[in-house]
């Protein structure tokens, strides 16, 4: 019996599991010969890219819904050590090691947070869905707390895309908890001189428009010093009164990258080829945000569901591949887009790595809609084939523009 273990559920671990699966069937190999088994902490596949928004319904799928139909194992475990030399995997809470003749690194990145006084203790963020229905919660009982200068004041820190559509959906939630007419106030602070800097400048605009329209005030070119329950204090010695801070400034791979024997880019990555396995390494492959290489043969992949995704099919059609000495397929996506949400404004589609502008406000915000609905979640109607079919390794064409 061989063995390949898949190490996360999110877009890169779920999608390198059904990968290898349909690569396998392709082959007429049974569970008899090869077990995949996926090893992840939550039962869950976390739609991860809607926790910005205000209704999280339906964003948790269960992992044995896609993993059941097309018999892959999950194993339900933090995953705390690699032995390379023995290829095994520790897992708390496990007394037996797990061993693997190929691994699909796939743990995913977390929130950077730097000590900050008071930033662990007192920010919301939307990381995860936990921490995302943490802070639905919080607004939802803003009513209930004493009227104070910060009470209904949202503080975001981070301009990126993150922040901003954190930022852009508040009012949306505030409106609902504190009721129309009531005064609130949401900031978008960065310390960059611009908010979405890395926007470009034919759709920074876009934004600044969107946030005008929606009563969103930004604050680029501060920096957070403290925080604490009733807001943040600047650099410059400013106090912001603020009872809700979200932090959503950057991300970092997971640490267990440290793991492996090669250097990491700055963001913690590891770097793959292109068919995804970790450069000096005869086994082990990663995808997702742990992973990088020029995706296009240029540009760095960027941590996203949009270059994970692929990634993990990729990863899965060629762990099989290596294992039975089939040709490895290399990955090369040639174009990159960026559908960003911006609340009840409308979104933001742009195209190429320039960020040149599409299509604006509610025409984007179809597109954004149907990826975060449709395009990202893998077949929930329980067939084994509609499963296997969606993970071949190919690369999708851009997301339709609508008008
Ligand atoms: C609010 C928000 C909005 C976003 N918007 C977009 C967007 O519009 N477009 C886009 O392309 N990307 C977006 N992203 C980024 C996108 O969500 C990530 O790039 C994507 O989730 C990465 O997928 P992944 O599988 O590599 O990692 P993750 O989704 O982070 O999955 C990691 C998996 O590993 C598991 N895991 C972690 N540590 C352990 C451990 N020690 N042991 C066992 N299991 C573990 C986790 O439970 C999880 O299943 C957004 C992210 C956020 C937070």
């Amino acid at each position: 019996m061989q063995r390949i273990l898949v190490l996360g559920g999110g877009f890169a671990g779920l999608w390198s599991a059904i990968g290898a699966a349909r690569k396998l069937d392709e082959l007429g190999i049974g569970p008899d010969r090869v077990e995949v088994t996926l090893v992840s902490a939550s039962p869950w596949h976390s739609i991860r890219v809607r926790n910005y928004e205000a209704e999280l319904d339906g964003t948790r799928l269960p992992l044995d819904g896609v993993l059941g139909p097309i018999g892959v194992r999950r194993v339900e475990a933090a995953v705390t050590g690699i032995d390379f030399q023995r290829r095994q995997v520790a897992c708390a809470g496990l007394s037996d090691a797990l061993p693997y003749d190929r691994l699909v690194f796939a743990l995913g990145s977390q929130l950077a947070r730097p000590p900050i006084p008071g930033l662990a203790e007192h920010a919301f963020d939307v990381d995860t869905y936990d921490a995302a229905q943490r802070l639905n919660r919080h607004i939802a009982g803003l009513p209930q707390r004493k009227p104070s200068p910060g009470r209904n004041t949202v503080l975001v820190i981070g301009g990126g895309l993150t922040g901003i559509e954190a930022a852009t959906e508040m009012p949306v939630k505030l409106r609902a908890a504190l009721g129309e007419g009531a005064s609130w106030k949401v900031i978008l602070a960065d310390h960059k001189q611009w908010i979405g800097s890395d926007m470009g400048d034919e759709a920074r605009p876009v934004i600044a428009e969107a946030m005008r329209a929606l009563g969103i005030e930004g604050r680029p070119g501060v920096s957070i010093t403290a925080v604490d329950a009733t807001g943040v204090t600047l650099a410059s010695g400013e106090r912001i009164p603020a009872e809700t801070v979200v932090w959503c400034a950057g991300m970092q791979a997971n640490p267990l990258t440290k793991l492996f024997p090669v250097e990491r880019d700055r963001f913690g990555r590891l770097p793959v080829a292109p068919d995804l396995k970790v450069l000096g390494m005869a086994a082990e492959f990663a995808a997702g945000d742990v992973a990088w290489f020029a995706v296009d043969g240029h540009k760095s992949c960027v941590m996203s569901c949009q270059h994970g995704r692929p990634m993990g099919r990729y990863a899965g059609h060629n762990v099989v591949a290596d294992l039975f000495g089939e040709p490895m397929l290399p990955l090369n996506i040639d174009w990159y887009v960026t559908v960003l949400d911006l609340g009840a404004w409308g979104a933001l589609y742009t195209t190429g790595w320039d960020r040149n502008v599409r299509t604006t406000g509610a025409a984007a915000k179809l597109t954004k809609q149907t990826i975060n609905h449709q395009r990202i979640y893998p077949p929930l109607n329980g067939s084994r084939d509609d499963l296997l079919a969606a993970a071949a390794p190919t690369v999708q064409a851009p997301p339709a523009v609508r008008s």
